[in-house]
């Protein structure tokens, strides 16, 4: 069940929002009082967020208090924590 903790809207990188992995959504609201992270754009929302369905991962994910620490744990449940830092960091010089 989706309790709109906002996790699968910032951890995954979303090509269709040119979106990077570790980064919200830029439609994504910050946690309203009792409403949790809402789209801001839910009826126009790409095709890939109205595919997505909540699976055992929101278990692990939406008990956490920050969307911080929702993303950090979804990252890490993928493996991509590593990947997402180094996208934070910026382009590696040759
Ligand atoms: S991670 Fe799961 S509970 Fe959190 S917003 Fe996405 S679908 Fe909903
Ligand atoms: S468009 Fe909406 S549903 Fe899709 S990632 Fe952004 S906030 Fe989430």
């Amino acid at each position: 069940m989706c309790t709109a903790c906002g996790a699968c809207c910032s951890a995954p990188d979303i090509a269709a929002l040119h979106k990077p992995l570790g980064v919200p959504c830029l439609h994504l609201g910050r946690e309203q009082e009792g409403a949790g992270c809402l789209c801001a754009v839910y009826a126009q929302r790409p095709a890939i967020c109205r595919s997505y369905q909540p699976d055992w991962v929101c278990g692990e994910v939406a008990p956490l208090p920050t969307l911080e620490a929702r993303t950090r744990r979804f990252l890490e449940i993928y493996g991509l924590l590593e990947e997402a830092a180094g996208e934070s960091a910026g382009p590696k010089s040759s």
